[in-house]
C-alpha cells in the first residue's frame, strides 16, 4: 500500500464512489483532476497535464479549471456524452482540522443537465429507465428535470419496439439494473447516442408517493422509482418540481418507427443532425421555447383518436380565421418566457433575482392572453384561456419585492425594493445616511484645511480614508489625521469620527446583504408553492403557441383543414410535399392528386430517375401526418382516413447516407412493416428490391406487392424502376399503375412531375443516355441488346404458353408472368391464393382442391 498524502487519499476515496464520472475536486479557486481523469480531461478538453507531489516517489498526473469557468469545460464533457461529479470543499478551510472536509454535491450527466448550453432551448432533455419484467414486457418511465415532465408506459413487445418508443422519446441517459440484457444496452446506446447508468434501488418507502401517485400498474411504479433514486442520487436534493408520472399508452398514438421518422425527415434531417429541412423545422413558427417543444412532442406523436385531432384541428381553423388575434397573441406570447424552466430551476434551488423578473414579466402577460383567447370565440378556446393561472397574489409579491434590474448574484444584495421590509429598510437608510455623511465630510474638511483638491476615498483593503497631495499635507492640522497609506503623490489618512461612521456604513451593509438573501430565499419558497399552477399555465399556454403556429404556416402556405373518412379513400387534390414546396417556391412546385378507395388500395409508381417517385409518396406520408397532428395540409382538398401506422422504406441504393444501406436492412426494415402492418395502415415501399441482382430484386418486390395485397390490404404507395411490374395490374384485383411523366423538349429530357395514371413508358434509360449526349455507336448498340432482350423474353414467354397445356402446375406458380387468365380464372386462383392450408385438415385439403378443380373445369 502506496502512502499518499491525506489529501489524496481523500480524493481517492470519493473517486471510489465516482467511477464512472469525471471527478472535480475543488481545491481552492480550482477544481482539479488527478490519475486518469487528468490525463483523459486534458486530451477531451484541450487543458496541460501537470502533475504533483502526492506522497508517493512517483508525481500523480494532474489538470484543473478555475472554478469560474468550470460551466463551460463540464459543458462539453457531458456533451461529449460524459458525467461530471462536482466535489466542493463542505466546511470553512480556516476551520478546518487537518484535510478540509469534501463531499460530491452533484453528479452532472447528460440526462439531468439543467442550465448551459448542453440544454437546447427548443428541445426537451429526457432521462429514462427502464425495467425488464419478461423477454417482451418492459416499463418505461422517463422524466425531463429541466420542466419536470414526467412520463411512464408498459410496452410489450420486442426489443425492436422498446428501441423505437426510446427513439419517440429521445432520451439522453437511460438508467437500468446492472443485470440488464447487455446486447439490449449495447442496441440502445449505439442506435440512441444515449449513455446507460446504473440504479439498483427500487424500494419506495413513501418517499416519493406524491410523484407516483397517478401511477396504478406496480410495474410502472417500479420503473419510476428506479429513475426517482437515480435523479436523487445524482441530485441530491428536492425533486418537488417533478409532476407526477402520468401514464401513457402507445397505442393511444399513430405509430411510426425510427426508420419511417427517419426517412419522412420529421423532426431530424437525413443528412445530419440539426432540424433544416424537416417537417419540424417548416411548422415551426412558435413564439416561446415552451411551444417549440410541444411542437415537436406533436410531431413525434401523432394522434389516432379522431374527437381528439378534430379539437386541435378546431383550434387551428379558428386561431387562423381571427388574424388580427393571432398577431396579438404572438405579439403577448413574445412576452412570455420559459415558464417550465424557470420553476425547475425555482426548484432545483438555483433561481435568481433575474429569473424572477421573468417570471413576474410572463405572469403578468396572462390576463391579456385570456382576453385575447376568449375572444376567438370558440368553446375549446375558452376552455383553454379559463384555466390560465395568472398567480396575481405571486406577481403582486414579486413586483413588491424584487427591482426591476437585479444582478446575477444572489449573494450580493441589491436586489430587494425599498419599502419591502422595514428591517431592511433601516439597514439601507443607515448606510446611506453614512454614505451621505461622508459626503459632506469631504465638503466640510476642504473648508476647514483649505485644500481644495482633499477627497475622501475607499478601498478594500483601508476602508474609508481621506487623501491629501503631497504638497498640501503641510496644511494638515497636527495630531487630528492618521497617516495609512503612503502613495508617490499623496497620502491617505484616517481620522477616528470616520473610522466609526465606516464601521456603522460597513455593518449596515453587511446585515443588507444577509437579510436580502434570506428575504430572496422566503419570496424563493412562495414562488415554489407556486409551481403546480405556473406549470397548468406553462402547459395551456404552450398549447397556444402551437395552434398559432399551425395557422400561421397553414395561412402563410394555402393549406387546407382535412376532413377524416372511414371509407378507405385517399382523395387529395393538387397535394404538395410541404418542405419541397417551400424550398423551392410554390410557383415550381408541380400539385398532384391522389385518389383511392377500397377498391384501389395499391398504387404501383413507375417513372424515369428524378421524376418524383419518392417525392410524390412522401407528400402522402406527410398529409397524413400533418392531419393527425392536427394541421392543415398542403393541398386544395383532402379527404383522408386515419391511420393506425404509417411505414416506409427505402431501396438500399436511395439510402446513401445511413452508412448500413445493406440490402439486408432494407429486408429487415420491409418485414417490420410486414409484420405490424394492418389494414389500416399505409405503407410506402420506394424501390424496394433495388439492393440486389435485378431477378432476385423483382421476383422479391412482385412477392412483397403481393403479400400486401392479399394478406394485409394496407393502403400502399410501391415505386419501382423494374418496369415488368406493371403487368401486375391485371392480376391484382386493388392494384393500379400510375406513372411519373417526363417528356423530350428541344433535345432535353423534361421533368414535368405530373402523376398520371397508367405504366410509365419503358425506354426511357436509352433516351436520357441520348439526351446525356454518350457516343452515337454506344447508343445504338444499347437498342441492340435491348431489342435481343426484348425478344428472348418473347420466346421464354411463348415457351411458356405452349407449356401451359402440358403442365397446368407450372403455370400456376410463373403465373404474374402470364396474362393472360379469363376473369373466372383469375377469382380462382385469388380462391387459391387465400386458401389456409396450415389450418386444414388432409381430408379439408382435398374438398377444396376437388371444388377448385370442378370450378376450373366449368
Ligand atoms: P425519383 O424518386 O423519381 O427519382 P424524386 O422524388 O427524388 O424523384 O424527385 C427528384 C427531384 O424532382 C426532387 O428533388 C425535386 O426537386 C423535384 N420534384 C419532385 N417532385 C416535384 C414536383 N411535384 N414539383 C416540382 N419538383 C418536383
Ligand atoms: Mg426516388
Amino acid at each position: 500500500m502506496v502512502q499518499y498524502t491525506p489529501m489524496i487519499q481523500q480524493y481517492l476515496q470519493v473517486k471510489a464512489n465516482y467511477q464512472d464520472a469525471f471527478l472535480f475536486f475543488r481545491l481552492g479557486d480550482f477544481y482539479e483532476m488527478f490519475f486518469e481523469d487528468a490525463i483523459n480531461a486534458s486530451q477531451e478538453l484541450e487543458i496541460t497535464l501537470t502533475s504533483r507531489e502526492g506522497g508517493t516517489e512517483e508525481r500523480i498526473p494532474m489538470c484543473g479549471v478555475p472554478y469560474h469557468a468550470a460551466a463551460g469545460y463540464i459543458e462539453v464533457l457531458i456533451q461529449k456524452g460524459y458525467k461530471v461529479a462536482i466535489c466542493e470543499q463542505t466546511e470553512d478551510p480556516k476551520q478546518a482540522k487537518g484535510v478540509v472536509r469534501r463531499e460530491v454535491v452533484q453528479l452532472i450527466t447528460p440526462g439531468t443537465v439543467m442550465e448551459g448550453k448542453g440544454l437546447q432551448e427548443k428541445e426537451n432533455n429526457y432521462i429514462s429507465s427502464i425495467t425488464m419484467f419478461n423477454d417482451a414486457t418492459f416499463g418505461i418511465a422517463y422524466n425531463d428535470l429541466s420542466t419536470g415532465e414526467s412520463k411512464a408506459t408498459i410496452l410489450e413487445g420486442s426489443y425492436e419496439v422498446l428501441l423505437n418508443e426510446l427513439s419517440t422519446i429521445g432520451t439522453k441517459e437511460v438508467v437500468v439494473d446492472s443485470n440488464f440484457d447487455s446486447d439490449l444496452k449495447k442496441k440502445i446506446s449505439e442506435r440512441m447516442n444515449a449513455i446507460i447508468s446504473i440504479e439498483e434501488n427500487i424500494n419506495n418507502d413513501h418517499e416519493f408517493n406524491n410523484i407516483l401517485t397517478k401511477l396504478s400498474n406496480e410495474n410502472l411504479k417500479t420503473s419510476a422509482t428506479r429513475l426517482l433514486h437515480y435523479l436523487r442520487k445524482t441530485q441530491k436534493r428536492s425533486l418537488d418540481h417533478l409532476q407526477p408520472f402520468s401514464e401513457y399508452e402507445v397505442n393511444q398514438y399513430m405509430k411510426l418507427d425510427y426508420y419511417s421518422k427517419r426517412n419522412l425527415e420529421l423532426t431530424e434531417s437525413i443528412r445530419g443532425k440539426g432540424s433544416k429541412g424537416t417537417l419540424l423545422w417548416l411548422l415551426d413558427e412558435t413564439v416561446t421555447a415552451m411551444g417549440a417543444r410541444t411542437l415537436k412532442q406533436w410531431i413525434d406523436r401523432p394522434l389516432i383518436n379522431e374527437a381528439n385531432i378534430e379539437r386541435r384541428l378546431d383550434l387551428v381553423e379558428t386561431t387562423l380565421q381571427h388574424y388580427f388575434e393571432r398577431q396579438e397573441l404572438r405579439e403577448l406570447l413574445k412576452g412570455v418566457y420559459d415558464l417550465e424552466r424557470l420553476s425547475g430551476r425555482v426548484a432545483f434551488g438555483n433561481a435568481n433575482a433575474r429569473d424572477f423578473i421573468q417570471l413576474k414579466k410572463s405572469l403578468t402577460q396572462i390576463p391579456a392572453i385570456v382576453t385575447l383567447v376568449k375572444q376567438l370565440n370558440h368553446i375549446e378556446a375558452i376552455n383553454l384561456a379559463d384555466h390560465l393561472d395568472p398567480c396575481e397574489e405571486l406577481t403582486h409579491l414579486l413586483e413588491k419585492s424584487i427591482i426591476d434590474n437585479p444582478p446575477l448574484s444572489i449573494k450580493e444584495g441589491g436586489i430587494i425594493k425599498d419599502g419591502f421590509h422595514n428591517e431592511l429598510d433601516t439597514y439601507k437608510d443607515a448606510s446611506r445616511n453614512g454614505k451621505q455623511w461622508i459626503a459632506e465630510l469631504e465638503k466640510e474638511e476642504r473648508q476647514k484645511t483649505g485644500i481644495k483638491s482633499l477627497k475622501v476615498g475607499y478601498n478594500r483593503v483601508f476602508g474609508y480614508y481621506i487623501e491629501v497631495t503631497r504638497a498640501n499635507v503641510h496644511l494638515l492640522e497636527e495630531g487630528r489625521y492618521e497617516r495609512k497609506q503612503t502613495l508617490t503623490n499623496a497620502e491617505r489618512y484616517i481620522t477616528p469620527e470616520l473610522k466609526e461612521k465606516e464601521a456603522l456604513i460597513l455593518q449596515a451593509e453587511e446585515k443588507c446583504i444577509d437579510l436580502e438573501y434570506s428575504l430572496f430565499m422566503e419570496i424563493r419558497e412562495t414562488v415554489k408553492s407556486y409551481i403546480p399552477r405556473i406549470q397548468q399555465s406553462a402547459k395551456i399556454i404552450s398549447e397556444l403557441d402551437v395552434y398559432q403556429s399551425f395557422a400561421t404556416v397553414s395561412e402563410a402556405r394555402h393549406y387546407v383543414r382535412p376532413i377524416f373518412n372511414n371509407k378507405r379513400q385517399i382523395h387529395i387534390l393538387n397535394g404538395r410535399h410541404p418542405v419541397v414546396e417551400k424550398v423551392m417556391g410554390s410557383q415550381e412546385y408541380v400539385p398532384n392528386d391522389c385518389m383511392m378507395d377500397s377498391e384501389r388500395e395499391m398504387l404501383l409508381i413507375t417513372g424515369p430517375n428524378m421524376s418524383g417517385k419518392s417525392t410524390f409518396m412522401r407528400q402522402i406520408a406527410l398529409t397524413a401526418i400533418l392531419a393527425q397532428i392536427g394541421c392543415f395540409v398542403p393541398a386544395e382538398k383532402a379527404n383522408i382516413p386515419i391511420f393506425d401506422q404509417v411505414f416506409t422504406r427505402i431501396g438500399a441504393a436511395d439510402d446513401l447516407i445511413s452508412g448500413q444501406s445493406t440490402f439486408m436492412v432494407e429486408m429487415l426494415e420491409a418485414k417490420n412493416a410486414i409484420a405490424n402492418a394492418t389494414k389500416n395502415s399505409l405503407i410506402l415501399f420506394d424501390e424496394i428490391g433495388r439492393g440486389t441482382s435485378t431477378y432476385d430484386g423483382m421476383a422479391l418486390a412482385q412477392a412483397i406487392i403481393e403479400y400486401i395485397h392479399d394478406r394485409i390490404g394496407a393502403k400502399t404507395l410501391f415505386s419501382t424502376h423494374y418496369h415488368e411490374l406493371t403487368v401486375l395490374e391485371e392480376i391484382l384485383s386493388q392494384l393500379k399503375n400510375i406513372h411519373v411523366s417526363a417528356i423530350e423538349q428541344k433535345g432535353k429530357l423534361v421533368f414535368l412531375h405530373k402523376v398520371k395514371p397508367g405504366p410509365a413508358d419503358k425506354s426511357y434509360g436509352i433516351h436520357v443516355a441520348e439526351l446525356a449526349d454518350l457516343p452515337k455507336e454506344l447508343i445504338n448498340r444499347a437498342t441492340e441488346i435491348l431489342n435481343e432482350l426484348e425478344n428472348e423474353e418473347a420466346r421464354n414467354k411463348n415457351n411458356l404458353e405452349k407449356s401451359e397445356h402440358v403442365n397446368e402446375q407450372l403455370a400456376l406458380f410463373t403465373e404474374p408472368v402470364q396474362t393472360k387468365y379469363t376473369e373466372h380464372e383469375r377469382n380462382i386462383l385469388d380462391e387459391l391464393r387465400k386458401l389456409n392450408i396450415m389450418e386444414m385438415n388432409p381430408m379439408q385439403a382435398m374438398n377444396s382442391l376437388y371444388e377448385i378443380q370442378k370450378k376450373l373445369k366449368k
